[in-house]
Formats: structure tokens, C-alpha cells, sequence
């Protein structure tokens, strides 16, 4: 074995010239997602509604050296998914990768207090929304020969809890629709799988563990203190933890791995 002193070996990134799509990327997982694609050589299709947030991902992926380019997307209109998967396959000859991980938390509410219309919204965003975008990335995939696909689920797409029965079964939706993907697309070369993390510290969990702090009056820092306590390895986890999981899944070390489903959750579903 060559053994190079004093100099980092120089290597491709095992994502080199590969365009990757993540849906939600101006904060939050996706944007952890975004940024770790893009350090292994992908260019990364940042997306979402906010277009400061989604100018500040790319510009602080383009200033450590690598790819990006934020497109507006609301992952619940069919016409903007396709105008975008058409955009970014004209513009780079191909898509690679699809990172379905835009999502909304919903009302944490029992399911008998919920109105039809909180429940679709719910629905819309987080299935239909994937729904969408994996319709419309699909047939670039197979014009490409293969590519990859990724579910952003939940370990509450795998267990149940009392709090947020909207989310809870999107999520378990989520599962499914990679598991049946896997079985669609396999004579494809396009591999689906699902990512389930427990609790992630992003705006999302911030937001809910606020409302939370003021209903219980109980400080905020104890909440998170509670949260992280819930899962056996004793705290929440990072967007990284999860960036770090898809970016196996979606790298050829992972080329016999379709229809599994990652779960990386500190191990608050092994009770
Ligand atoms: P977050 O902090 O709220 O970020 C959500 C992202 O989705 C943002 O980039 C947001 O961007 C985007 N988004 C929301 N609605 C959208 C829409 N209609 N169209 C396009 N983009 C939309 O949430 P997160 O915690 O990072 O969660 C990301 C994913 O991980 C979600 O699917 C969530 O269910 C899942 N997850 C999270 C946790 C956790 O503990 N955080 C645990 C398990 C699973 P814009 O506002 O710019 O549109």
C-alpha cells in the first residue's frame, strides 16, 4: 500500500458529478443533507420555499468548494415539481438523486379534535408532495440509466405515539411508498429507501418543543433535556446524523441496499 506523509491523498468524491435533488434543503436535515452530497462531489439542487434560506445553503456550499443551486419549490404543486425536475434535467443532462425530505409536523392533537382540512394538509406535504416529485424525477432517472431515490420518514413511521396521529401515519406512508418503489423500479437500476430518524434538533422540533414550553410552563431547556432523555443514547441528534445515512444510501458502497429502511434514532425504537 502507498502511504503519502505530510499530503492528503487526493480522491473523488464518491459523489462526483452526480445531481442530487432535496426537497426541503433551506433549513433543517435537508440542508445538512444538501451540504454533505455536495461535499462528496454531487451538485446539489437546493430547494423549498424560502429564498434567502435557500440563497444562504448555496452560498455556503459554493464557498467550501462545492456545488449548488437553489430552485423554489413547493413540493404540492405538481406544476412547479415539474418545472423544476425539466429545469434541473436540461440544465445538467441528468438527476441521480431524489431526497424526498420537505415535511410539516401538523397539529399535535388526538385524531377525534383534528378537521379534514389539517389532516390533508399533512397528507399533501408529506406524501403527496413525495408522490410528486418522485412521478416527475422518475422518467429522467430511467432516460439517465438509474439513480437513487430516499425517503425521509420517521421512527414514527415504524412505532406509534399519542401525539400527532397525522404525522405519525404520512410517515408510515413514506415507508411504504420506498418499499414499493424498490420492487417498481429495481429492473431500472433506481434504488429506494427510506431514512427514520428519532428526534432531530431543527426548527421543526424547536418549534414544537416552544408551544409545548408554553402550554406546560415548563423552560424550554428542560423540554429538550426531557426529548433527548427519551432516546437510550441520552440527547436529540443533528441533522448531520441523518445527512451522514442517506449519503451511505445513496453512494454506490450501498448498490445491493434497496426497499431497507435506516433507522438512526439514538436507539429509541430498540425498547
Ligand atoms: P424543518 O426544520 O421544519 O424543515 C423542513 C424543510 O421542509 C424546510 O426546508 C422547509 O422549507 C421545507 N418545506 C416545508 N413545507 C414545504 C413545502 N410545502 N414544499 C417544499 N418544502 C417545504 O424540518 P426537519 O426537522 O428538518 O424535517 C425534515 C424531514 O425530516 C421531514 O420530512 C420530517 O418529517 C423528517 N423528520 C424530522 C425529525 C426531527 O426530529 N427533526 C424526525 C423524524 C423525521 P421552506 O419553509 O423553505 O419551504
Amino acid at each position: 500500500m502507498d502511504v503519502v506523509v505530510g499530503m492528503k491523498e487526493e480522491r473523488a468524491g464518491r459523489l462526483e458529478g452526480r445531481t442530487a435533488i432535496v426537497t426541503g434543503s433551506t433549513y433543517g436535515i435537508g440542508e445538512a443533507i444538501a451540504k454533505i452530497l455536495a461535499g462528496e462531489g454531487a451538485i446539489s439542487i437546493v430547494t423549498g420555499r424560502s429564498e434567502d434560506e435557500g440563497g444562504r445553503v448555496v452560498e455556503e456550499i459554493r464557498s467550501g468548494g462545492g456545488a449548488a443551486e437553489y430552485y423554489s419549490l413547493d413540493v404540492t404543486s405538481e406544476k412547479r415539481v415539474e418545472e423544476v425536475a425539466r429545469a434541473v434535467y436540461e440544465g445538467y443532462g441528468r438527476i441521480d438523486i431524489l431526497v424526498n425530505n420537505a415535511g410539516i409536523g401538523g397539529p399535535s392533537k388526538p385524531t377525534h379534535e383534528y378537521t379534514r382540512r389539517e389532516w390533508e394538509r399533512v397528507f399533501d406535504v408529506n406524501v403527496t408532495g413525495a408522490f410528486l416529485c418522485t412521478k416527475h424525477v422518475i422518467p429522467y432517472m430511467k432516460r439517465g440509466g438509474g439513480g437513487n431515490i430516499v425517503y425521509i420518514s420517521s421512527i414514527y413511521g415504524i412505532v406509534g405515539s399519542q401525539d400527532n396521529p397525522a404525522y405519525h401515519a404520512t410517515k408510515a406512508a413514506n415507508r411504504i411508498m420506498a418499499k414499493t418503489g424498490a420492487l417498481i423500479y429495481a429492473k431500472d437500476n433506481i434504488r429506494v429507501n427510506s431514512v427514520h430518524p428519532g428526534f432531530i434538533w431543527t426548527p421543526m422540533v424547536e418549534e414544537f418543543l416552544i408551544e409545548q414550553s408554553k402550554e406546560l410552563g415548563v423552560p424550554l431547556e428542560d423540554l429538550k433535556r426531557e426529548l433527548g432523555a427519551r432516546h437510550p443514547i441520552g440527547h436529540l441528534g443533528e441533522p448531520e446524523d441523518i445527512g451522514y445515512g442517506v449519503l451511505y444510501l445513496v453512494s454506490d458502497e450501498a448498490k445491493f441496499v434497496t426497499g431497507s429502511e435506516l433507522i438512526i434514532d439514538g436507539g429509541y425504537t430498540s425498547r
